[in-house]
């Protein structure tokens, strides 16, 4: 029997929560974001949950071309854009939107004799991430550089938030950057006011969050695989995980008060004690910096990890479980145990653990 670790993909929950992101703002096109194999999910299961989508958006050009190959005819968005001048007939070939985020990568535009309007790009807006894009004083010009170019078509206005799912304000607030991003544009509506120009600014946390910023597409990501930026919202909303991990207790072991668990002796029982070795790890993808504490389901019951995680293992408490037994069912996070709760006691956010799942657990999809 294979290590009893398994990763299981629901389908149906991705579609789920594509229809709720499209039902939120019906108006909004959507790119359902990818990248990283559709956040760990797998590239095909995100094509296939998200096949309703308006296009596909993600970083991996490799990903982009496999798209295609699997029969992908919509649209699809290099969210950082070309890297060197040889991609670009992948990209012009393969009918990929890029963005352009920088003057390198008009160069490379303007040298690449490209046949007229063949490529549609979004013209990224620095507008105080402070990573990737123009500054909206540099804007305009930018823009002026790509419209000559005849090989361009469309162009998108794009920018990225900072802190759309912040609960306080927060030093660089959301009405900030769209301040900046409207005056960034300002010049270039008034020059090519016959020009309709795309917008598209929103993440999930904005799409759910920020109703009073209203743009032509949204970029959601985290939310289409049932996950939130900020905790609860997630359940609120009514989206489902995508993804839910499971595995079982492979030994229990009796200790007796005093007696440590696991590497460094990190916890001590404080009474006589019951404890489950569970069948994941560090190298599974769940995350080392775990504490004591962390939440676990052990037959649908709630309760904590106690002692380090190691490469293959981890150790609950199942004193409040006494029916527990080897082979008793273990939910690392997903479906009855949500993965941002997971995610906020080990330090880290519900994206994270996604993306870090490793490739050897099972995935087993759902319809
Ligand atoms: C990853 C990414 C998104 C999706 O963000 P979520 O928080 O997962 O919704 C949107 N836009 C860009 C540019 C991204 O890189």
């Amino acid at each position: 029997m294979p290590r009893p670790l398994i990763a299981t993909i629901r389908i149906d929950a991705m579609r789920h929560n594509l229809a709720l992101a499209k039902s939120r703002h019906p108006d909004t096109k959507l790119w359902a974001v990818i990248k990283a194999h559709a956040y760990g999910h797998g590239l095909k299961n995100g094509m296939r949950g998200f096949e309703a989508a308006d296009g596909l958006a993600l970083i991996e050009l490799e990903s982009a071309i496999q798209l295609r190959a699997w029969g992908w005819k919509k649209p699809i968005l290099l969210l950082e854009g070309f890297f060197e001048s040889a991609d670009l007939s992948a990209v012009i070939q393969e009918r990929m939107d890029v963005c352009v985020h920088c003057n390198e990568q008009i160069a490379m535009l303007e040298q690449a004799k490209l046949s007229p309007s063949s490529l549609d790009v979004h013209l990224k807006m620095n507008t105080g991430m402070n990573r990737l894009g123009f500054m909206p004083t540099a804007y305009a010009a930018a823009y002026s550089r790509l419209r000559a170019i005849p090989g361009i078509r469309n162009i998108t206005f794009m920018t990225h938030f900072a802190n759309a799912d912040a609960l306080q304000t927060p030093r660089l607030p959301v009405s900030e950057q769209w301040r900046r991003f409207q005056s960034g544009i300002t010049d270039i509506k008034d020059r090519d006011p016959n020009e309709q120009h795309k917008q598209c600014v929103a993440n999930s946390a904005i799409h759910m969050l920020h109703p009073e910023i209203r743009s032509d597409w949204a970029r959601p990501g985290i939310m289409l695989y049932g996950g939130m930026p900020n905790q609860q919202t997630a359940q609120e909303f009514g989206l489902l995980p995508a993804m839910t991990l499971h595995s079982e207790i492979v030994a229990i072991q009796s200790i007796s008060a005093g007696e440590s668990i696991g590497y460094g002796s990190t916890y001590t029982a404080p009474q006589a004690m019951t404890i489950g070795v569970i069948a994941c790890g560090y190298a599974d993808g769940y995350p080392r910096h775990a504490p004591n504490g962390t939440p676990i389901l052990v037959d649908g019951i709630k309760t904590q990890m106690v002692g380090r995680v190691s490469m293959d293992m981890i150790t609950v408490d199942l004193s409040t479980i006494p029916h527990a037994r080897v082979g008793s069912p273990v939910t690392l996070w997903g479906a009855g145990l949500p993965i941002d709760e997971v995610a906020s006691a080990a330090g880290t956010i519900g994206y994270e653990l996604m993306c870090a799942l490793a490739p050897r657990v099972t995935r087993v999809v759902t319809e």
